[in-house]
């Protein structure tokens, strides 16, 4: 058997950075209508201040307005709620990301179930969850949550029609694996969401002709947990010791013992990483057309 094609996330949200430039550009001109996307920092978390950065260059990058509140590590829920409140009146803002985790004094929920859901381009609000819930099966729901999405966009490139196919999610959190497994079961899958309480995960595992795992364990899925000519999306980001004193990223997937029997694989890094900030992107949007009265591009 050849070994499996690897998908490549970097070049796929090139792709798609491309595409929401385009429709900015178009905006522009037809509707005089700039996307911006306010993103909102509490604290020094250096992960998720890098992770700022990059949404910010890569809005801005695409035409968009991006607008930046960085706020101290000690401000209250009531502050951050009141900031909420400002960014869902202001006009020039299509989509509000807050960038999770809070400081432990602050209710993620809370804040999240604040934002306006049309301007929720994580789709986490409850209302979001709620539409992706209920939207027809093979219809787009408005806002969903970005990483889900991206694997959806790559598994459709990779597979085309996903009708019919057996899919398994392992993880069952409300930002990757429940969402991911409801966007299948809307493409018609057959889908089974696996945890840590599912019994023999492997056997399960195998009958999966899509198998995302998101689970936040170095390299758990094993090369034979895997059906032969499966497409395996690695979500995981886990930084383990290297040699020499270093650290390295890997996946939740055993990449080099998946190889030889998947039929293609997202690496880790390189993979769903990427393909989660470009459709953070365009959401904002398609959040910007609807807020508008107009048709939102097709990504
Ligand atoms: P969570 O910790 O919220 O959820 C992990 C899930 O994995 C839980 O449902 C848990 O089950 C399940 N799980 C844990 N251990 C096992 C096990 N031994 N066997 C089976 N299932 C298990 O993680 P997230 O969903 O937030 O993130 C998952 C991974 O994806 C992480 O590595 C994270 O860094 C990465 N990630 C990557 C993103 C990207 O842009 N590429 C974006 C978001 C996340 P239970 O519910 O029973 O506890």
């Amino acid at each position: 058997m050849p070994e499996a094609k690897i998908i490549d996330g970097k070049a796929f949200a090139a792709g798609l950075r491309a595409r929401v430039g385009e429709a900015v550009a178009e905006l522009k001109a037809a509707h005089d209508l700039t996307p911006g996307l306010a993103v909102v920092l509490v604290g020094e978390n250096p992960a998720s201040a890098i992770y700022v950065r990059n949404k910010n260059q890569q809005t801005a990058e695409a035409g968009m307005n991006s607008f930046e509140h960085k706020l101290p590590a000690e401000t209250t829920q009531d502050a951050l709620l009141a900031l909420v409140g400002r960014l869902n009146a202001d006009p020039k803002v299509h989509g509000i990301l807050v960038q999770l985790p809070l400081p432990d004094r602050i209710a993620d929920r809370a804040v999240i179930d604040a934002l306006d859901p049309d301007k929720d381009v994580d789709g986490f609000h409850v209302i979001n969850a709620g539409r992706l819930m209920t939207t027809a099966k093979g219809s787009q729901p408005p806002l969903v949550p970005c990483t889900p999405l991206g694997c959806l966009m790559m598994l459709k490139a990779e597979l085309g029609d996903l009708s019919g196919r057996r899919a398994v999610v392992v993880g069952r959190s409300n930002i990757v694996g429940k969402p991911m497994a409801q966007l299948l079961l809307q493409e018609s899958c057959t889908v089974t969401i696996a945890h840590s309480r599912t019994r023999d995960l492997p056997a399960v595992c195998r009958e999966a002709d899509i198998l995302v795992a998101a689970v936040g364990r170095p390299k758990m899925v094993q090369g034979d947990w895997i059906k032969p000519g499966a497409v395996v999306i690695d979500v995981g980001i886990n930084r383990i010791e290297a040699e020499g004193g270093k650290t390295r990223l890997v996946g939740d997937v055993d990449t080099e013992a998946a190889k030889a029997v998947a039929g293609a694989i997202t690496p880790v890094p390189g993979g769903v990483g990427p393909m989660t900030i470009a459709c953070l992107l365009a959401n904002t949007v398609t959040a910007a057309c609807r807020q508008h009265g107009l048709e939102p591009p097709g990504f």
